[in-house]
C-alpha cells in the first residue's frame, strides 16, 4: 500500500476502532484520491480528505416500541449527517438487523460522493435501525416507524436532511414515516423521497437505481462496441434494485438467468421474463415470502446458501448488500467469460474482488457510480415537490437517463488511464470528490 495511504487509513482505524465497512470505503477512495490530492496542494492544505471522513453531526438513539403481544422492544436508530456543502444531507434508511455505525458511516461516506456525481444539489447522509422487518406485521412495522419517527423528525426537513428508502425500507415504510412526520410538525413538505405517487413521489422512483445501473451498464458496453442485446445477466438480491434491473435488462434484450435473497438463489436458464418477474414482485412485495418458492413455482435449480456468482455470465449486476462477492467468486466470474460488472448495490465487492475486475480490465462499474440513478430520482422528486408540479414518466426516465450517462462521462474524463483503460473506481472517486471539496474549501473551515 502506498505509505500515505497507510498513514491516513492509520489516523481513521486510530480515531473510529471496529467499523470495518466505514475503514474499507474510506480505504478504496483514498487510494484513488491521494495521489491526486498531491497533484492539487489546494486540497491538502485544506486537510478535505481529513474532514470529508468525519461525519458533520452523527446522532444515535433509543426506538422503543410495543409488539403485538404488548411487549416492549427496544432497537437503536441512526442518522449519519455526513457533508453538507452542496446540498441539504440526502440518503437512505437502513431497517436490517445487521444495522450498525461502522455499515451506516460506510453507506454515508459513499453518498457524499454518489450524490456529487448526480450534479444535483445534495449533500450526503444515511440512517437506519437494527429493527428486523422480517416476520412483522404491518401495525409493528408502523409502530417501530412512529417512534423511530418521533426522534428523527427533530432532525429532518426539506432543507436540511431528507431520508429516503434502502435495505428494509419500501413504500410501507416510507408512508408510515412520512406521516408520524407530518402529523408532528403539521407541515406536508418533501421531508422524505420514495413517497406514493398520490402523495408527492415521483414517477421512476421505485424504478431509478435498477433502471440507473442498466443504463450505467449500456453505457460502459457501448465504449467496447456492445450493448445489452443478448448478454446473459447474472443478478442478485430480489429486492427493489434487482426487481427493476432485471425489468430493464430484460426490455433491453438481456437475459437474467438468477435472483436470490439471504436463503439462497434461483437458476432460471430460459431467463426470468415479464411473467415470472411479476410473481417475483409479488412474492416479495405483497407476500414477503422466500426467493425458493420461484424454483418451486418454475420447477427450476435453487442452490440454497449459495449465491449467484458461480453461473455462467457475460454481464454480473450485484443488487444485495456489501461484501457481496469475495475474491474467489470474482475469480471464477471472469474464468467464466463475465465481461462487465455494474453495481446496484453499495459496496458489493470486497477489496481482493475489486482488484481482480481491476486487473482484468473488465468494465467495472462501482456502485457509487452504477447505482446513483436512485438517489439522482430522488433528486428530481425533491425539485417536483418544490415546484408542487409533477413530471410524466417519460420526463423522468428521460432525465435518469441523461444524468446515467453523464456520470459514465464523468467516470470516463477522470478514470481514463494511458493505455487507454477507464478505471471507473479512480473515476468516480476523484469525479465526485472536486465539486464538493471545492464547496468546501469556498465555504471556509467549518
Ligand atoms: P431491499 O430490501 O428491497 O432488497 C434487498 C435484497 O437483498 C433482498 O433480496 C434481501 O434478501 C437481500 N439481502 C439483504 N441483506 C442481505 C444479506 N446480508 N445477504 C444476502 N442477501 C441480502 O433493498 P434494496 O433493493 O433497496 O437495496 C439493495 C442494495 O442496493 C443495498 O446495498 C442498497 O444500499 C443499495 N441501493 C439501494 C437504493 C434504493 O434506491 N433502494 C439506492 C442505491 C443503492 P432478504 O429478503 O432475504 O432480506
Amino acid at each position: 500500500m502506498d505509505p500515505k495511504v497507510q498513514q491516513f487509513m492509520a489516523m481513521i482505524k486510530a480515531r473510529n476502532p471496529g467499523e470495518n465497512e466505514f475503514h474499507q470505503a474510506v480505504q478504496e477512495v483514498a487510494e484513488s484520491l491521494i495521489p491526486f490530492i498531491e497533484e492539487n496542494p489546494k486540497y491538502k492544505h485544506a486537510k478535505i480528505l481529513e474532514r470529508i471522513a468525519e461525519p458533520e453531526r452523527t446522532i444515535i438513539f433509543r426506538v422503543p416500541w410495543l409488539d403485538d403481544k404488548g411487549e416492549v422492544q427496544i432497537n437503536r436508530g441512526f442518522r449519519i449527517e455526513m457533508n453538507s456543502a452542496i446540498g441539504p444531507y440526502k440518503g437512505g434508511l437502513r431497517l436490517h438487523p445487521t444495522v450498525n455505525l461502522g455499515i451506516l458511516k460506510f453507506l454515508a461516506f459513499e453518498q457524499v460522493f454518489k450524490n456529487s456525481l448526480t450534479t444535483l444539489p445534495m449533500g450526503g447522509g444515511k440512517g437506519g435501525s437494527d429493527f428486523d422487518p422480517k416476520g412483522k406485521s404491518d401495525n409493528e412495522v408502523m409502530r417501530f416507524c412512529q417512534s423511530f419517527m418521533s426522534e428523527l423528525f427533530r432532525h429532518i426537513g426539506a432543507d436540511t436532511d431528507v431520508p429516503a428508502g434502502d435495505i428494509g425500507v419500501g413504500g410501507r415504510e416510507i408512508g408510515f414515516l412520512f406521516g408520524q412526520y407530518k402529523r408532528l410538525k403539521n407541515e406536508f413538505t418533501g421531508v422524505l423521497t420514495g413517497k406514493g405517487i398520490e402523495w408527492g413521489g415521483s414517477l421512476i422512483r421505485p424504478e431509478a437505481t435498477g433502471y440507473g445501473a442498466t443504463y450505467f451498464a449500456e453505457e460502459m458496453l457501448s465504449t467496447r462496441g456492445e450493448t445489452m442485446k443478448g448478454k446473459v445477466v447474472c443478478i442478485s438480491g430480489s429486492g427493489n434494485v434487482a426487481q427493476y434491473a432485471t425489468e430493464k435488462v430484460v426490455e433491453l434484450g438481456g437475459k437474467v438467468v438468477t435472483a436470490s435473497d439471504s436463503n439462497g438463489f434461483i437458476y432460471d436458464p430460459k431467463g426470468i421474463d415479464c411473467d415470472k418477474l411479476k410473481f417475483i414482485m409479488d412474492l416479495k412485495n405483497v407476500r414477503r415470502g422466500r426467493i425458493k418458492e420461484y424454483a418451486d413455482k418454475f420447477g427450476v435449480e435453487y442452490f440454497e446458501g449459495k449465491r449467484p456468482w458461480i453461473i455462467k455470465c457475460d454481464i454480473a449486476m450485484p443488487c444485495a448488500t456489501q461484501n457481496e462477492i469475495n475474491e474467489e467468486e470474482a475469480k471464477l466470474l471472469i474464468k467464466n467469460g463475465c465481461k462487465c460488472v455494474s453495481e446496484g448495490s453499495n459496496m458489493p465487492s470486497t477489496p481482493e474482488a475489486v482488484g481482480v475486475f481491476l486487473n482484468a480490465q473488465i468494465l467495472y462499474g462501482p456502485g457509487k457510480a452504477a447505482n446513483a440513478g436512485g438517489v439522482a430520482t430522488s433528486g428530481l422528486e425533491m425539485t417536483q415537490n418544490s415546484m408542487r408540479l409533477p413530471w410524466s414518466r417519460e420526463e423522468v426516465d428521460e432525465k435518469l437517463h441523461t444524468i446515467m450517462k453523464n456520470i459514465h462521462k464523468t467516470c470516463v474524463k477522470y478514470g481514463t488511464k494511458e493505455n487507454g483503460f477507464i478505471n471507473y473506481v479512480d473515476g468516480a472517486n476523484i469525479g465526485g470528490f472536486v465539486k464538493v471539496a471545492n464547496a468546501m474549501i469556498a465555504q471556509g473551515v467549518v
